[in-house]
């Protein structure tokens, strides 16, 4: 490869960096990573670190799973790429959907429809949600509920269910008919209650009365996060999905858990859904599906849903909608050796028992920096928001999160900022001591920016 500097200088000038502004990345070069190991990135200096973003919240199995790799390798000999159009299919993907049938079982789950990646598999729940309700003889039923503070990928349709303005402005107006409900966000929140269950029960009420401001015949579904990722990993009372749930299922609106992030065990449980006891109509998965090794995406769909379109004769009943890569042989492969791994490995049960370790940590990190405004996790996925002031909750200085950042890398831990969040979801086989490593790393961070 070539030297540092080369790739850096030419990395200014050719590349556009996603979720960045230019003129900030020729400002403040990107590090490049060159190597992976077991929980560890190298970066081109040669400078190890350990991962506490874990490629970006889905290398659930670290950077040396041999048996996806050589999986990846045979398919790629065997069948590189095939259509899964209508008319052909592939022994992977076959495999695949039976896999992920038995695993997806206890969430009610019976068929998959494969994609290249999160955004993908949103865009498909959302389509697939409209077109269910035309065949029921529902077709006003087109607006989507979301929440304020989820992330649900860049396609158009994730855009305009997604929370976040940064990821809205710019490419406004987006899809009409979609309605915002507020998140199960304790610190901040408009109902100005820090109790997680009256916060739900605010949320519910609200979903309620957005129902009956726009007539349950004209809403096709609710999307959410279990957990929220993006967001800045808002973890809600375990009564609001159920809550949620119940209100879908009396006004008939389906349900789609967006488990990009938390299926496969990254909250300490199987997937977000069963984490609170719910059975959503679709589900949508990508990212540690493969382990990050290869793009791809399934949208897994429930008994309800596949019902109508099994049972449809007309020509509405079609799937206008698939991707070139949809099923692709070498991503199924991929994922067939992942989730094996995945459940030989026992990663919930791993997720489960660091996270305590993690977020208890950070709650004594939390005692002793004031810069810690409040932490919040479930599994292996959590964050600190930085305030300047906790008194007024004002978010941290730019440059103050950026030193926290700066201080963890130079102690070894790569961290992810997003705002004035610090965001952390290692793989899911880090060790007690790996936990340490990002606690002490971290608290080198915040000392540092306390200075
Ligand atoms: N939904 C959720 C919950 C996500 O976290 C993400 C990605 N972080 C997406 C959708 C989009 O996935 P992708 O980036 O693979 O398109």
């Amino acid at each position: 490869m070539a030297d540092s500097n080369f790739l850096t200088e030419h990395n200014a000038r050719h590349v556009w960096h996603p979720m960045a502004h230019p003129a900030e990345m020729r400002a403040n070069p990107p590090t490049i990573i060159s190597a992976g190991e077991g929980a560890e990135i190298i970066d081109v200096d040669g400078k190890r670190l350990l991962d506490g973003v874990g490629g970006l919240w889905n290398v659930n199995l670290g950077y040396s799973c041999d048996p996806v790799k050589q999986a990846i390798t045979t398919q790629l000999g065997e069948l590189p790429y095939y259509s899964a159009f209508r008319g052909t299919t592939n022994g992977p993907l076959i495999e695949l959907s039976v896999a992920l049938a038995e695993f997806f079982a206890a969430d009610g789950m019976v068929r998959s429809f494969f994609t290249s990646g999160g955004s993908d598999s949103v865009e498909t729940a959302l389509r697939l949600a409209r077109q269910f309700h035309k065949l029921n003889g529902q077709p006003e039923r087109t607006k989507f509920v979301s929440l304020k503070k989820g992330y649900h990928g860049t396609h158009f349709g994730g855009a305009s269910v997604n929370g976040n303005q940064n990821f809205r402005r710019a490419y406004e107006p987006l899809l009409p008919g979609t309605i915002h409900l507020a998140s199960p966000y304790t610190y901040r929140n408009p109902f100005n209650t820090d109790d997680p269950k009256v916060l739900a029960d605010s949320i519910a009420r609200q979903f309620a009365d957005e129902i009956a401001f726009h007539g349950a015949d004209t809403i096709a579904a609710l999307i959410m996060e279990p957990v929220l990722g993006a967001g800045g990993v808002i973890v809600p009372h375990e009564s609001l999905m159920p809550a949620l749930r119940a209100l879908c299922d009396k006004h008939g609106i389906l349900l789609i858990a967006d488990e990009v992030i938390t299926a496969f065990g990254r909250t300490g449980a199987w997937s977000g859904s069963r984490l609170w006891g719910v059975k959503p109509d679709m589900m949508c998965t990508a990212k540690a599906i493969t382990n990050g090794y290869f793009p791809f995406g399934a949208v897994m769909i429930g008994e309800k849903v596949t019902e109508v379109f099994e049972n449809d004769r007309t020509a509405m009943g079609s799937i206008g909608h698939g991707y070139t890569y949809s099923g692709h042989p070498v991503g199924a492969a991929a994922a067939i050796v992942c989730l094996a791994e995945t459940v030989k490995q026992d990663l919930a049960t791993n997720a489960a028992e660091r996270g305590i370790e993690l977020l208890e940590g950070l709650e004594t990190l939390k005692a002793r920096y004031p810069l810690v405004g409040d932490v919040r996790g479930k599994g292996l996925m959590c964050a600190l928001e930085l305030v300047s002031n906790r008194d007024d909750k004002a978010p941290a200085a730019k440059d103050k999160v950026a030193q926290v950042y700066k201080g963890a890398y130079e102690a070894g831990v790569m961290i992810r900022t997003s705002g004035n969040n610090i965001i952390l979801s290692p793989t899911l086989i880090i060790s007690k001591q790996d936990v340490s490593r990002i606690l002490e790393a971290l608290e080198a961070g915040l000392k540092s920016a306390a200075n």
